[in-house]
């Protein structure tokens, strides 16, 4: 009997060394340390800037993980951002993201607000804090080591505010849609510029609406004005569960609202907006395909 052939020996092909991206280049520091620097143009350029908050606004959009690379590789220059950098005074920048309410007992704040005004194109309240005062609005001063700290007003009552961005904190992905619709409006097509622009009107209203906020906007603007279809969008919304639904009407707690604004803006029935809705699909389309969601 014939012996069988040999099985052919198939041979792995020979690994690819893995090639530098082209658009890296690496720099020999005089200490003898390689740097590598990536060029990418048109980025906008974005600062942090921390009044009156808790962080808890930057935490909120760290919270967009790998969403924050991309945003941080492709779109923006963080410049500005006393907790993540090393850059002392507030510099130049497109975009200002605002955290936190005005001590008007600090002078340090005051000028700092005034400045942010003066070198930002956009500023954005980030946050119930700079948008409305939220939990600071209930400050009353007298507490040891700067009992004179009293007076805390949202920074919308110091200077001109061109887009809010409510609640307590706000969500991670309404913080990375601004930002994207930040670039997109700065450096897009004309296109892009319309849905960026679509997208941020509402904000924009919000901004001009006043800096006020508390459940009972929606008794007022909402419930009063026959406009409530009782869904329950804001009881879902209010982070400390102030609202609760009851005979198909939102209830308020009042002593429970901490004044950041959450139910209002994201009721369907406030500032029901034409130009977002008309545009919802064109507007997902480019948010998923500036952050690599099958848009690419
Ligand atoms: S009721 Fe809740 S969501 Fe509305 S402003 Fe008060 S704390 Fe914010
Ligand atoms: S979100 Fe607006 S419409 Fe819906 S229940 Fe609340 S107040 Fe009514």
């Amino acid at each position: 009997m014939e012996e069988p052939a040999p099985e052919p020996v198939v041979k792995a092909p020979a690994e690819k060394p893995a090639e530098k991206p082209k658009d890296v280049e690496i720099h020999q520091t005089l200490d003898g340390d390689k740097k590598e620097e990536k060029p990418v143009a048109n980025k906008i350029t974005v600062g942090h800037v921390h009044m009156s908050g808790c962080t808890g606004c930057l935490v909120s959009l760290a919270d967009n993980y790998e969403g924050l690379f991309k945003i941080l590789d492709d779109y923006a220059d963080l410049v500005y951002c006393l907790t993540l950098a090393d850059v002392r005074h507030i510099p130049e920048m497109d975009v200002a993201l605002v955290e936190g309410s005005v001590c008007l007992q600090d002078e340090t704040s005051v000028r700092e607000i005034k400045e942010t005004r003066e070198r930002a194109k956009v500023v954005v309240a980030l946050g119930g804090c700079a948008a409305y005062g939220n939990i600071t609005r209930f400050c009353r001063g007298g507490q040891w080591n700067q009992p004179q700290h009293e007076s805390y007003v949202p920074i919308g009552d110091l200077i001109d505010v061109d887009v809010v961005i409510p609640s307590c904190p706000p969500g991670a992905e309404s913080i990375r849609n601004v930002c994207v619709m930040a670039y997109l409006l700065l450096q897009g097509t004309d296109e892009q510029k319309e849905l960026a622009a679509a997208y941020l009107k509402p904000l924009m209203d919000l901004a001009k609406r006043g800096t006020e906020a508390c459940g009972c906007d929606l008794m007022y603007d909402v419930i009063n004005q026959g406009l409530c279809m009782g869904c329950g969008t804001c009881a879902a919304s209010c982070p400390v569960r102030a609202i609760t639904m009851e005979y198909g009407r939102p209830a308020i707690d009042r002593d429970m609202c901490i004044k950041c604004g959450a139910c209002y803006a994201q009721c369907p029935r406030s500032f029901f907006n034409f130009d977002v809705i008309n545009q919802f699909e064109g507007i997902m389309e480019a948010i998923d395909g500036a952050m690599g969601k099958g848009g690419e």
